[in-house]
C-alpha cells in the first residue's frame, strides 16, 4: 500500500509530461484500496504497457514454478492432424486444431500479462500449449478416451484393446514431442530495458563525489536492462544492469515492492539481482545512506524515481518477452581496457598466489547469448571488470562510460544486423501500430544508401528552410520519438556488467602528473607529495569522449566477437539462495599459521584517511576537507554529529586510520550500511555471485575460487563444468572490499574498506554457505533485514522555480543558429545550434529526446534520424548566471562518417515552468543546411 501511494505522487511530482506514468499513478491511485489482482488489470490497461487480454491473473504463488507462463512447443509432424482432429471433441477444443489451441496457450501466457500467443504457423500441424494447460489437456484426452474406452467396452473388447494401445502410442507420442521440445529450448528467455536517464541538470553526479560536478545535457542515454530466465515448470530469475554508478538499496527495496504487488510473490529479493556498471556521469542521489548523498545535497527524488520507474518497466518488458530460447555462454580475454590503478597494494599479495596469475587485473570477459526460438538472438549480457571513470570527475553530460556506450554499440550493431528477426507473427497488431506511428526506421543514413554527393539544388533547398521558431507543443507528442515508438518491437538487448573492477581503471596509458607530464609516483600516486595532480590517461587522451568511446568499442567488439563464437550451451537448473548478513560484527573464521583457525571479527563500517585523496582516476573523491564544508548545506546540517571512534573500532580497523567512522554515524540518519544481501544466482553451468560493492581483482579471484571449490566439492552435479562470474555493485552499495595483504598497504580500496581487515574473509566465509545450501538443496534462513530510510530522506537540492525568456523570444527560438549562406558540412565535422530553452528537470523527456537531428525526405517531409541518445548528437544545456531563469540548449552534432548526403536541421524539445500553471512543451528547429 505504502509503495503504491508513494510511487503515484513520485510520478505526479516528476513526470509531468510523461502520459503513461502520470496514467499508471492515476490507475495506481484508485487500485490502490483493491486486490493486488485487480490491479493487475488496471495496470495493464495503461498505454506504457502491451496490450493483454483483460483477466485477472492466475494467482501465483512462489512455490510454484514462474508458472501459468510456461509454453512448450508441442510439435506433431506426422499424424498430427489426425491426432488433433482426434482430440479436438473429445477434449473440447474445437475448431482448426493447432490455431485454437495456440490461442487457448495464449490466454494462459497473457493471464500472466504475457507475450500476445506465439503461434507457429507453418507445414507442421503445430502449436504451443501452456505447460499446465498441457497437463489439463492431457487429463482431458484421458477422461475423454475412458469415456470413448467404457462405452466400448460394452460391446466390444478388441475394440477396448485397439483404443488402449493407440492411447498409449499417442501419449507416448505427445510425450515424446513434449521432451524433444523442451530440449531444443531448455528455458523461457525474455528480454527488456527502459530509459534511466534522469536529471540532466542542477543534479550532482554519481561517482566522483566532486559537489562541482553537475549535470548539464546528455550525451547518450542510460538505459535498465534486464533479462529473465526460466526454466518450465521450475524456478526463475531476473538479472538487471544499470547504467548507474551503483546499485542502491532504497532503489532495490521499492523495486522488488513493485514486483510484488504486480506478480506476487513471483519474483522477489531472492531472485532479483540488480547491478550498476559504475559510470561517474550519471545523476546521484539515489541511495539512502548518508555519506554517498553528501555531494548531491542530499537525497533527489526525482533521481530515485526515474531508476525505480525504469527498472520496473524493463523488468515487465523481460516478463512480457517470456519466451522459448536458448542460452550459451562463451568467455575470452580482452587486454587492453584495464589496468590496476593500485599495483603497489596488489604487489603485497602472496607472491605465491599472485604467481597462478599472468596479470595484475582480470582479462576475462565472460559472455550470455540469448537465442529466441523463432526470432533468433535476442540478446547478450557480459561480465567485464574496469572502472566506469573514462569519464572526468569534471565531465557534465550525463554518460553511461565505457559500458553504456559499448551497449549502445552493440545494440545498434545487433539491429543494423537484423537481430532480432522480426516475428511473422507475434504481435501483430502492435507491429501494426508501429508502423502507422514510427515513419522511416530509425537510423535512416544506415538503411537507405543514397548517392554521396550533393548537388546545388539541395544546397539551395537547404538555404530554403529557416529556423522555425518555437513553438508550443502537446507534451503527448512528444513521447512519440525515434525510440519510444519502437516500444512494443521485439528489440535487442546488450548489457555490458560490471565485475571485480576495484583497482581496475579504464586509463591504459597510466598514470601522469597534470604539471611535469612524468609518471607519478608509484607507492602514492602523487606528484612531489601531491595527490591531486596525478591523473590516469585513457587511450584518447587527452579527449576523455575520446577514451569513453576506444574502452567502449574495444569491449564492444570482444563482445561481439565472443557473441559470434559461443557455442556452449547453458544446460541445467535454475536456483538462487539469497541472504542478509550484518557486516558490522560478523565473527569469521580464518586460518593461521600450520592450518589453525582464529575467529576474527568485521567491524562497524568505518572510512580511512586515504579515502579523501581519491584515485588517479578522480583525484580527491569523496574529499570531505574544507573546500566541501564550505557551501555545501547538507554537510553542514550533519557536520556537527560527526563522530571520534572509540578504542575499539580503532583497533578493529588497523591499520586503518579511520577519516569517517560511518558505521557509528546514525544522525540524521544512517550514514553507512551495516547489513548488506549476498546471492548466488544459478543458470545452468553458470554461477553468478552477486555483491554489493567493488571487490579488487585478488579479492574477486579468491571469493570466486573458493565458491568454485565448494560447488564441485564430492558428488556435484557440476561435475566441474562450471564458469563462476562475480557481480559487482550489485543490490546495494558498501564501497570496496580488498584482500587482507592489500588492506595493509591502505590506498584508496583498503581504505574504503568498510568492515576491516576480514572484510573479505566474511564474504568467502557466508558465500561458502551459500553455496553449500545450494548444492544441498537448502534453504537459507535470514535473521535481518535492511532499514527503508526513505521516509527519513533529507533533500535540499532546490527545485525549478519557474523558466523565462527575454521579451519578445520564445521557448524554442534559436538563439545562435547554424551558420547560413549557403554553407555545407563534411563528415567529421561539427555543426551547432543554441536555443532558448527551459530547465531539464521540468521534463525529463524519459524514452523521449531533447534533440534530434532531422533529415529532409523528398521535398518537404523531415525525418528524425539521430537523437540524444546518439553517440554523435550531444545536448548540452546552460544557463547565463547560477540563479537565473533563462537558459540555453545547445545542439552539437558531430556528423558521423556513414551519415547519408543531403539536407538536415537540428531540432530541440523541452518543457518550461512559468512562474503559474502546469508544464508546457515547446519545440522549435535550427535553419537547414547540407551535408555532403
Ligand atoms: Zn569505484
Amino acid at each position: 500500500m505504502e509503495q503504491w501511494s508513494e510511487s503515484a505522487s513520485a510520478v505526479n511530482s516528476t513526470n509531468e509530461r510523461d502520459a503513461g506514468a502520470r496514467s499508471r499513478a492515476r490507475i495506481l491511485q484508485t487500485a490502490a484500496s483493491e486486490s493486488p489482482d485487480s490491479r493487475a488489470v488496471l495496470l495493464s490497461e495503461s498505454p506504457h504497457y502491451p496490450r493483454g487480454p483483460r483477466r485477472a491473473r492466475r494467482p501465483l504463488s512462489f512455490s510454484k514454478p514462474c508458472p501459468g507462463r510456461f509454453a512448450l512447443s508441442v510439435s506433431v509432424p506426422v499424424v498430427a492432424a489426425n491426432a488433433t482432429s482426434l482430440l479436438s471433441p473429445g477434449a473440447g477444443l474445437s475448431g482448426g486444431g493447432g490455431e485454437r489451441s495456440a490461442t487457448r496457450g495464449s490466454e494462459f501466457l497473457a493471464g500472466g500479462r504475457g507475450p500476445v500467443g506465439f503461434t507457429a504457423r507453418g507445414s507442421r500441424v503445430s502449436s504451443e500449449f501452456d505447460i499446465l494447460g498441457l497437463h489439463e489437456l492431457i487429463n482431458k484426452f484421458i477422461f475423454w478416451f475412458l469415456m470413448e474406452a467404457s462405452s466400448c467396452l460394452c460391446y466390444q473388447v478388441h475394440g477396448f484393446r485397439l483404443s488402449k494401445i493407440w492411447l498409449w502410442l499417442f501419449l507416448a507420442l505427445v510425450l515424446q514431442n513434449c521432451n524433444l521440445a523442451l530440449s531444443a529450448s531448455p528455458y523461457m528467455v525474455g528480454m527488456g530495458s527502459f530509459d534511466i536517464t534522469g536529471p540532466a541538470a542542477d543534479v550532482n553526479m554519481m561517482g566522483y563525489a566532486n559537489i562541482e560536478q553537475i549535470a548539464s545535457g546528455i550525451h547518450f542515454r542510460l538505459k535498465s536492462r534486464a533479462f529473465i530466465v526460466a526454466e518450465p515448470n521450475g524456478k526463475c530469475v531476473v538479472f538487471v544492469n544499470l547504467d548507474a554508478c551503483m546499485a542502491s538499496q532504497i532503489v532495490t527495496i521499492k523495486v522488488l515492492e513493485r514486483l510484488k504487488a504486480r506478480y506476487g510473490d513471483l519474483y522477489n529479493e531472492n531472485n532479483v539481482a540488480i547491478s550498476g556498471i559504475h559510470t561517474h556521469a550519471g545523476p546521484g542521489g539515489y541511495l539512502q545512506y548518508v555519506v554517498y548523498i553528501v555531494t548531491s545535497l542530499g537525497f533527489v527524488r526525482q533521481s530515485f524515481n526515474v531508476i525505480v520507474d525504469g527498472i520496473e518497466r524493463s523488468i515487465v518488458e523481460a516478463h512480457n518477452n517470456l519466451r522459448p530460447g536458448k542460452i550459451f555462454l562463451n568467455k575470452g580475454d580482452l587486454l587492453d581496457a584495464g589496468v590496476n590503478r593500485s599495483p603497489s597494494a596488489y604487489l603485497n599479495n602472496p607472491a605465491e598466489e599472485r604467481s597462478k596469475y599472468q596479470y595484475n587485473v582480470d582479462k576475462e570477459m565472460s559472455i550470455i547469448k540469448f537465442v529466441d526460438d523463432e526470432l533468433g538472438p535476442v540478446g547478450s549480457f557480459n561480465w567485464f571488470a574496469t572502472h566506469g571513470t573514462s569519464m572526468s570527475r569534471t565531465n557534465s553530460l550525463i554518460s553511461g562510460d565505457n559500458k553504456g556506450a559499448a551497449a549502445r554499440f552493440m545494440e545498434d550493431w545487433a539491429e543494423q544486423n537484423g537481430f532480432p528477426k522480426q516475428s511473422t507473427h507475434a504481435n501483430s497488431d502492435n507491429l501494426r501500430s508501429l508502423h502507422k506511428t514510427s515513419g522511416l526506421p530509425r537510423r535512416v543514413s544506415n538503411i537507405i544508401p543514397e548517392p554521396n554527393e550533393i548537388n546545388d539544388d539541395l544546397i539551395q533547398l537547404a538555404s530554403s528552410y529557416e529556423a522555425s521558431g518555437g513553438r508550443r507543443l502537446a507534451g503527448s507528442s512528444i513521447t512519440r520519438r525515434i525510440r519510444s515508438t519502437q516500444q512494443n518491437k521485439p528489440k535487442f538487448v546488450s548489457a555490458f556488467c560490471q565485475s571485480n573492477c576495484g583497482d581496475v581503471s579504464p586509463n591504459v596509458l597510466g598514470t601522469f602528473c597534470i604539471d611535469t607530464h612524468h609518471p607519478c609516483d608509484f607507492n602514492h600516486s602523487t606528484c612531489n607529495g601531491k595527490n591531486e595532480l596525478c591523473y590516469g590517461r585513457g587511450p584518447g587522451y587527452p579527449n576523455e569522449f575520446e577514451s569513453t568511446r576506444i574502452i567502449g568499442n574495444r569491449q564492444f567488439l570482444k563482445a561481439v566477437d565472443l557473441f559470434n563464437s559461443a557455442s556452449e550451451e547453458i544446460q541445467g537448473k535454475i536456483d538462487y539462495r539469497h541472504t542478509y548478513l550484518d557486516f558490522s560484527q560478523l565473527e569469521v573464521n580464518v586460518s593461521i599459521s600450520a592450518g589453525s583457525q582464529q575467529t576474527v571479527k568485521t567491524c562497524p563500517a568505518a572510512m580511512g584517511f586515504a579515502f579523501a585523496a581519491g584515485t588517479t582516476d578522480g583525484p580527491g573523491a569523496f574529499d570531505f576537507r574544507q573546500g566541501d564544508v564550505k557551501g555545501n548545506p547538507f554537510w553542514k546540517l550533519v557536520r556537527n554529529v560527526l563522530k571520534t571512534p572509540g578504542k575499539e573500532q580503532v583497533e578493529c580497523h588497523a591499520p586503518k586510520p579511520i577519516l569517517l567512522d560511518t558505521g557509528e554515524m546514525k544522525e540524521p540518519y544512517d550514514w553507512a550500511p551495516a547489513i548488506l544481501p549476498i546471492q548466488i544466482i544459478r543458470i545452468g553451468q553458470l554461477v553468478i555471485l552477486c555483491v554489493p560493492g567493488e571487490f579488487t581483482t585478488m579479492a574477486g579471484r579468491r571469493l570466486r575460487d573458493a565458491v568454485k571449490n565448494v560447488l564441485t566439492s564430492g558428488n556435484s552435479e557440476f561435475n566441474k563444468n562450471i564458469h563462476v562470474v562475480l557481480a559487482g555493485l550489485t543490490n546495494t552499495y558498501s564501497q570496496y572490499i580488498t584482500t587482507f595483504e592489500e588492506y595493509q598497504i591502505q590506498r584508496y580500496e583498503g581504505a574504503s574498506t568498510l568492515y576491516g581487515p576480514h572484510t573479505l574473509s566474511a564474504y568467502i566465509q557466508e558465500f561458502q554457505k551459500l553455496a553449500t545450501a545450494l548444492i544441498a538443496n537448502r534453504e537459507v534462513p535470514t535473521n535481518f533485514q535492511p532499514p527503508d530510510l526513505l521516509d527519513r530522506q533529507i533533500g535540499l537540492l532546490p527545485g525549478v522555480v519557474f523558466d523565462s525568456t527575454p521579451p519578445g523570444v520564445k521557448f524554442g527560438d534559436v538563439s545562435s543558429d547554424v551558420p547560413g549562406g549557403n554553407s555545407t558540412f563534411n563528415k567529421g565535422s561539427t555543426v551547432n545550434a543554441t536555443f532558448y530553452s527551459a530547465c531539464p528537470r521540468n521534463d525529463l523527456l524519459t524514452e523521449g529526446t531533447f534533440a534530434l537531428v532531422e533529415k529532409l525526405d523528398g521535398s518537404n517531409s523531415w525525418v528524425p534520424v539521430y537523437d540524444d541518445d546518439d553517440w554523435s548528437l550531444r545536448f548540452k544545456w546552460s544557463r547565463p548566471a547560477r540563479l537565473s531563469p533563462r537558459s540555453f540548449a545547445t545542439l552539437e552534432w558531430t556528423v558521423p562518417e556513414d551519415a547519408a548526403s543531403g539536407v538536415y536541421r537540428l531540432r530541440h524539445f523541452g518543457a518550461s515552468k512559468p512562474m503559474f500553471g502546469s508544464i508546457r512543451h515547446f519545440t522549435g528547429t535550427s535553419r537547414a543546411f547540407a551535408v555532403r
